[in-house]
């Protein structure tokens, strides 16, 4: 024996350390065919269900309209609220849908689909980066709904990365608003720059500048097809101070 190298490798194939026993205590005559017939052949196949917390939250919907089975342990009070629930639900084709207020139908999406919507309508290819509630009215127009819709989508908002970064900044400090006095008629006006407007009117005009008069009410305008500094000292001397003279405020809103 000295001249072979014998190596001992642990046996890790379990199945073939059971045809091993299973030989040992079964000695075979030379010529025997091998009847492996073990007795757990019959196990072909195993149903595994997942876990609760991990089923889509209309399960005991859909097994209540296609068997009229509640979910295990449900209270009486339970089983009358999935009974009402259910009143505004409807399969279509192997689609669970949810009827709106309006009489459309909303297909209703599991976790996994509802943040993949959620992607796409706010920031991905059929989204503007608009606000929760704006978000929350696109995804029911395209047809999609789930429970707690508008809380995730405020959510997925709130944390945003590109509405973080390029929403406005208000940089002026909170305060309370203050009233404008108005002693006398003609003291004050205020500036008002309405448009652009689209089409633009015959005369090219595409803008309309407003004076109102803060005491009387009185109001001074005209039209403009551009907004140059120059044309608005224009109108302030022909329209405010030739006619009504120097007042003390004008305030630009
Ligand atoms: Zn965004």
């Amino acid at each position: 024996m000295g001249e072979f190298e014998l190596t001992f490798i642990n046996q890790k194939s379990v199945k073939g350390q059971i045809i091993t026993d299973w030989l040992a205590d079964n000695p075979l005559n030379g010529g025997d065919l091998v009847d492996l017939d073990f007795p757990d052949e019959c196990i072909y196949y195993i149903e595994t269900r997942p876990p609760i917390s991990e089923c889509p939250w209309y399960t005991d919907i859909i097994n209540y309209i296609m068997d009229h089975t509640y979910p295990e342990g449900a209270t009486p009070q339970q089983r009358r609220r999935l009974r009402i629930i259910i009143a505004k639900y409807v399969i279509i084709e192997k689609v669970l849908y949810r009827k709106a207020f309006d009489g459309i139908l909303l297909r209703c999406v599991d976790t996994k689909e509802s943040k993949k919507i959620l992607h796409e309508s706010h920031s991905g290819m059929c989204g503007g980066h608009f606000g929760g509630h704006a978000t929350t009215r696109k995804i029911h127009r395209m047809g999609y709904f789930w429970p707690t819709l508008e809380h995730d989508v405020v959510e997925f908002v709130r944390r945003c990365h590109k509405c973080q970064e390029f929403s406005h900044e208000i940089h002026m400090p909170a305060q309370a608003l203050q009233p404008i006095a108005t002693p006398w008629p003609f003291s004050t006006w205020g500036l008002d720059l309405i448009g652009k407007f689209s089409p633009s009117s015959t005369d090219g005009h595409n803008f309309i500048i407003t004076a109102t008069e803060y005491f009387t009410k009185w109001v001074e305008a005209m039209p403009l097809t551009t907004v140059p500094g120059s044309v608005i000292a224009k109108f302030i001397l022909n329209q405010i101070i030739c006619r009504y003279g120097v007042s003390a405020n004008h305030y630009l809103r």
